[in-house]
């Protein structure tokens, strides 16, 4: 609800930060029982009841039902402090300093998290960056036919490609920001196994495509690669606190002590909440189950969209777009969508991805209506500018000039 009283529906979800809504009353009612108990809010990165209670329920709801062992680390409360600190493990741990970013991907605005970020925009600011990083084109980027897995193993096994052999490659199975590119399961192994034959670190950043969004806990744990390192951030908190953490292969936990610390790193009504969330959420599949009726009604009717005015459908689970592919009608669509109460973004190089992510615990009718609301304001915007009547102008002009 705004200022003057108007209510809207969340399709931004805090950009992946509120996964189970605003004030969400489990989350709320354990951090008001916990301030009102008197409870420690900072304690740097000391150990305390609510940090512990936290690690507890990660191991029991998350990490165990998945056969997954990892040591956590709390690398500060923004996910750009996580992706600097997985970077900076996997150069400490394996002694060498490049770094293989992808195309379209994006890691966080800190300069070493920046350097691996794709998008001009973004990075226009602070040049120049760490210059050891190495930019490979993701699953798909040249289309189906050409598989740049393969062509990244051809330059690291060439000495003379002129890439170094890097300490990680960083990658996210879903891009969100980069405008809902999937990672195909085989691609993803390939890229495990090039990391493996070559001793490099393979880290998913789990910020945005985890804690649910997928469907899955993480976006990665149904894709048959295990990474060495995990970054989360985002919903980790599940009430908009600043929290993030790291996952790591526990011998690779080779840091000194103290070696990267940060005050802001025991945030404790942050885990106190993280905890409700964990409790509430991930004990049972109830919401897993949810969630992938939600997406099936969310993909159809996008389908219905993307048919009607030659759209492409992107992204999966509560992680899905249509691409538009005209950046005025995008911005078009999204202006009318919040006149009409409906808060949605848009992501890919150029803006032109309408990006659906609503909190993962929406009620499906809600979910319903902020899809009519998209749908109007489509319907709207089409029939209005004749250049985009009845499908997109850079279509149109696909057409006209084939
Ligand atoms: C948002 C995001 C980040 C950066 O997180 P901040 O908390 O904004 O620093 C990093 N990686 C991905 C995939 C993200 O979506």
């Amino acid at each position: 609800m705004d200022v003057s009283g108007e209510k809207y529906i969340d399709f931004l979800a805090g950009c992946g930060a509120m996964n189970y809504g605003h004030n969400n009353r489990h989350l709320r009612k354990a951090m008001m029982r916990y301030l009102n108990h008197g409870g420690i809010a900072m304690s740097m990165d000391l150990s305390t009841q609510s940090k512990t209670a936290f690690l507890e329920s990660f191991e029991t709801h998350i990490l165990k039902p998945r056969s997954m062992d990892y040591r956590a680390q709390f690398a500060g409360p923004t996910g750009a402090n996580a992706v600097e600190a997985a970077i900076k493990l996997a150069r400490k741990v394996t002694g060498r300093t490049n770094i293989i970013g992808f195309t379209n991907a994006f890691h966080g605005c800190s300069l070493g998290a920046l350097s691996l970020t794709a998008n001009t925009h973004h990075r226009a600011s602070s040049a120049p960056l760490l210059n050891q990083v190495t930019r490979h084109p993701f699953d798909q980027y040249f289309g189906p036919s050409i598989d740049t897995a393969a062509q990244l193993r051809t330059l690291l096994e060439d000495r003379s490609s002129g890439i170094d052999l890097p300490a990680a490659i960083i990658l996210e199975v879903i891009q969100g920001e980069g405008g809902l590119n999937i990672a195909s399961r085989q691609w993803l192994s390939s890229i495990q196994k090039i990391a493996r034959d070559h001793d490099i670190l393979l880290i998913v950043d789990d910020i945005q495509a985890g804690c649910g969004r997928r469907g899955t806990f993480f976006s990665f744990e149904e894709q048959g690669i295990a990474p060495d390192i995990v970054t989360l951030a985002k919903s980790l908190s599940g009430y908009g606190l600043p929290m993030s953490m790291i996952l790591i292969r526990p011998d690779l936990d080779q840091w000194s002590p103290g070696e990267h610390n940060g005050t802001f790193r025991g945030n404790n009504l942050a885990f106190v909440t993280a905890r409700a969330a964990l409790d509430a959420y991930w004990a049972n599949d109830d919401l897993q189950v949810a969630i992938s009726k939600k997406a099936e009604t969310l993909r159809t009717r996008l389908e219905q969209l993307a048919e009607t005015y030659g759209f492409a459908v992107k992204g999966c689970g509560l992680f899905q777009g249509l691409e538009v592919d005209d950046e005025d009608l995008s911005r078009d669509i999204r202006t009318r969508c919040f006149q009409a109460g409906l808060i949605i973004e848009a992501s890919g190089p150029k803006n032109t991805v309408l990006k659906i992510m609503p909190p993962l615990t929406i009620e499906p009718q809600i979910l319903n209506d902020g899809l009519d609301i998209l749908a109007d304001s489509i319907a709207a915007c089409c029939l209005h500018s004749p250049h985009v009547a009845p499908i997109s102008s850079s279509a149109l002009k696909k057409e006209l000039f084939a």
